[in-house]
């Protein structure tokens, strides 16, 4: 084939749309879902952005309010996907790269082998969520993706983290009636800089309503030291040990994409802004190594509106340059 596109979220299928323009015989894999993150965000939860940012194409998405929820917008994409009958294989996990330009790529999947002339990675940045590295954290109620609110009621929550992850799990756990204590450093607390991952203000503000009702407590902490059964060991910003008691613990301090297929071809990778991003050039994305390219997430261009962008830029250049070889 002449391009495998790795991944289903907003890159890849805008992608996979490109290069069905451009009538490139193209594949998408994908390890989860169509959209598979945007699944995975919280049920309910409103989008920071409007609908021109993450819409794939111009007056497509109708959201009910201004802004659309997590159902609106993966319905969006996967109706997106459908109908223009795009090539995906969902479930299917690729797990090696070889090859080169000139021979050819071969991808190794959990399912098959394909041979493709290009590959495009766009596989997101959600593939290791960060983790505290300390005794419990491997206990089952200890989950590193915040979903629904619901098991919880009544329950003693604690969030770990500082980002707009943690504050909205933090609201939504208890707004829905779970006992939840946020664990936040003080510097995350005190970042007002949208620019810096400061928690946006529409999240801060009920969260703070919250914490004035005596519904959610803040810690401000230097780190957690132990988490057990039923309690969690915790140091404050002021070095004194707190122990609260505890039903279940979120930790979202983010996470990481997986850049080892990349770095086994031998793309090279520089720090990022917020975490080590593959070289590539600026204006077609391919990477150090001729016929790897990369978009979305993982890339300095992060976002949803970027993600879908990319990939329309860089495609047709894919297929100009598959053409010349061709001729
Ligand atoms: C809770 C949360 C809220 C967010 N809110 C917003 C927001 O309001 N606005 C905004 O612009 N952005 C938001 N983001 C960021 C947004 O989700 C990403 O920018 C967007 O998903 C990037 O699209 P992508 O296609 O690059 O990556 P993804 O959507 O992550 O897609 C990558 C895909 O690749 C697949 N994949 C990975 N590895 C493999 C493999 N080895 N084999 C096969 N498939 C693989 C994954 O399963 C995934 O489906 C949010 C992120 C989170 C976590």
């Amino acid at each position: 084939m002449d391009l495998l596109i790795i991944g289903a979220g907003p890159a890849g299928l805008s992608a996979a749309e490109a290069a069905a323009r451009e009538n490139l015989d193209y594949l998408v894999i994908e390890k989860g879902t169509i959209a598979n993150t945007i699944r995975q965000y919280p049920v309910g939860r409103t989008m920071f952005s409007t609908p021109n940012e993450v819409e794939m194409h111009e007056g497509t998405l109708k959201p009910v309010r201004e802004k659309p929820t997590r159902e609106e917008l993966l319905s969006h994409y996967i109706r997106f996907a459908l109908k223009l009958d795009l090539k995906i294989n969902t479930d299917e996990k690729v797990i090696d790269v070889s090859g080169n330009l000139d021979d050819g790529f071969v991808v190794k999947t959990d399912r098959a082998e394909y041979k493709a002339a290009r590959v495009l990675f766009a596989m997101g940045a959600m593939e290791h969520p960060r983790h505290l590295n300390v005794p419990g954290e491997d206990l089952p109620k200890v989950h590193h993706l915040f979903v629904e609110p619901y098991a919880y009621v009544r329950k003693n929550a604690l969030v770990v983290g500082g980002g707009n992850s943690a504050a909205e799990a933090a609201l939504f756990l208890s707004e829905e009636g779970a006992r939840t204590t946020m664990a936040i450093w003080r510097e995350d607390w005190e970042n007002r800089d949208p620019k810096a991952g400061a928690m946006k203000h529409w999240v801060r503000t009920p969260l703070e309503a919250e914490i004035k009702a005596g519904r959610l407590k803040v810690v401000l902490y230097k780190h957690v030291d132990e988490i057990t059964e039923d309690q969690v060991r915790l140091t404050t910003e002021t070095g004194e040990s707190l122990t609260v008691a505890n039903d279940v613990v979120f930790v979202l301090v983010g996470s990481d994409a997986d850049l080892t297929l990349l770095k086994k071809l031998g793309v090279k990778t520089e720090p990022g802004k917020l975490t080590e991003v593959p070289v590539y050039d600026p204006e077609t994305f391919e990477t150090n190594v001729p016929g790897i390219y990369v978009a979305g997430h993982f890339t300095h261009a992060r976002h949803i509106k970027a993600a879908i962008d990319v990939p329309r830029q860089i495609v047709p250049l894919i297929a100009k340059q598959i053409e010349s070889c061709k001729s």
